[in-house]
């Protein structure tokens, strides 16, 4: 392996075969990217595949047998999947876990203002973003508005190519003296960040006609009113497609690949899984971008429901099945890794980056500083998941998010190690992590699928 990765060696491991499952597969996932830009949209479009599949809501299920695939979602913005295995659930599941939320801009509850002939709306930015990379892209609006009614009016403006986009301007670079002089953090600020909604003014109104005729427009087409802003989850995203990037179509570049590049192999990967001996489990939260709170993040008590629901199914009662089963359960977390970036080597060590095609990326731990945040897996059970992918020809490499004391970053990983399951951070080194479009190597995202099935399939229980 390390030869193989001095020398660049493993796309020469893809025979023509397999080159066609990679390209496929890739397809499969640009299809993912352009259906699911939001959690929300996430959630929808993984229930629909995997009913496909032959999974059930375990609500609608009474008793659980092995072989049986089963989903919950949880409160529209998570979801869990499992397909129970022979032995009791007790002995442990193998489980990929990763999140479907994306750094991006939502709008405020009361986002509509005009100011000097121009209608725009505020936003809160989520999630760790570099203010100034979302100016002048053209952005989509996804989400929901819930009226007192009771009814909820799905958003979703700027992804047809006859619909309109929305902007945040930047300064040009005429007036851009005082602009360019600034640190880079500081030269668009949280509060510049406003969509540009409407210019047109409505007739016979004197004051405020331009927000007035947003208005009129946002009644007519989707029958709300300015207060209703005040009950909806509107995201502003990148809108347009994903494509293959480079002339040799190697990579793909989207918006949303962190954490969709883990999260649809870990969903495919979950689909590839037949009679196992161990159950199963694809777990897709919400809020990783923001420390994983809340009701639909990794830290919700809802996993433990749907656990318990699978121990009560499968007709395993005791006091304590619950910890028993999470202490003896394997779990990959699934999330993206940076890159080695050519343009920007300095903040690497290379003995210790993970490089573009060169597979998936085991990181041992996370955090910052001295460690700090981390969950540290334990040396064995990287040595097993090892194992488990030589066995099933996955390239894999070792790597850290940077330099040390360059900075650092978490993933779920923390909260299932607390929970006392063995985990190991696992995913696809991504380029630009964060941007409105993110880039990942075809390769790796294959590889993720391969090294994710390889592990639900096969991993077994370590002490
Ligand atoms: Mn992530
Ligand atoms: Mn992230």
């Amino acid at each position: 392996m390390a030869e193989e990765k001095k020398e660049k060696k493993l796309w020469k491991l893809a025979d023509d075969a397999m080159m066609k499952e990679i390209d496929s597969f890739a397809s499969d996932y640009i299809y993912f990217l352009d259906h699911a830009k939001t959690e929300r949209e996430a959630v929808k479009e993984i229930v629909k595949q995997a009913e496909a599949e032959g999974f059930r809501n375990i609500l609608d299920t009474d008793g659980l047998k092995s072989g049986d695939k089963v989903y919950y979602v949880n409160h529209k913005k998570s979801v869990y999947l499992a397909v129970i295995g022979t032995d009791p659930l007790t002995e442990g599941f193998n489980g990929v876990g990763s999140h479907i939320d994306c750094p991006r801009l939502d709008l405020k509850q009361n986002p509509l203002y005009e100011d000097n002939d121009l209608a725009l709306l505020k936003t809160h930015y989520y999630g760790g973003i570099k203010k100034y990379q979302w100016t002048t892209v053209p952005l989509a609006l996804h989400g929901v508005v819930a009226l007192t009614d009771g009814s909820v009016v799905d958003i979703n403006i700027g992804e047809d190519d006859s619909d309109p986009v929305f902007m945040v301007t930047d300064l040009l670079p005429h007036l851009a003296a005082k602009q360019n002089a600034k640190k880079l953090a500081e030269g668009v600020t949280g509060e510049a960040l406003n969509l540009i909604v409407g210019s047109m003014p409505l007739e016979g109104e004197e004051s405020e006609s331009v927000k007035k005729n947003v208005l009129k427009i946002l009644e007519e087409k989707y029958g709300i009113k300015e207060e209703d802003f005040t009950s909806a989850e509107i995201e502003a995203v990148p809108a347009g497609k994903a494509r293959f990037l480079g002339i040799d179509r190697g990579m793909v570049t989207g918006y949303g690949h962190d954490d969709r590049v883990c999260s649809y192999p870990a969903l495919r990967s979950i689909f590839s899984v037949k009679n196992p001996k161990r159950s199963a489990i694809c777990l897709l939260a919400d809020k990783e971008e923001i420390g994983s709170v809340g009701n639909t993040g990794m830290e919700s008590h809802n996993f433990e429901l749907f656990i318990m629901m699978l121990l009560e199914k499968t007709g395993i009662e005791s006091p304590y099945a619950l910890q028993k089963t999470f202490s003896a359960s394997n779990v990959l977390s699934a999330d993206v890794t940076a890159a080695f970036d050519p343009n920007y080597p300095e903040v690497m060590e290379k003995n210790n980056a993970a490089f573009v095609g060169r597979g998936i990326s085991f990181n041992k731990y996370t955090g910052s500083r001295g460690k700090s945040g981390a969950s540290d897996a334990n040396a064995e059970f990287v040595g097993h998941v090892r194992r488990v992918f030589e066995e099933a020809g996955v390239s894999y490499q070792a790597s850290e998010l940077g330099k040390v004391d360059e900075g650092g970053g978490g993933t779920i990983a923390y909260i299932l190690a607390d929970r006392g399951m063995n985990v190991l951070d696992c995913g696809v080194p991504i380029l630009s992590m964060h941007a409105p479009y993110e880039a990942a190597s075809k390769y790796d995202i294959f590889m993720a699928f391969r090294g994710y099935s390889a592990f639900l399939e096969k991993a077994e229980k370590q002490l």
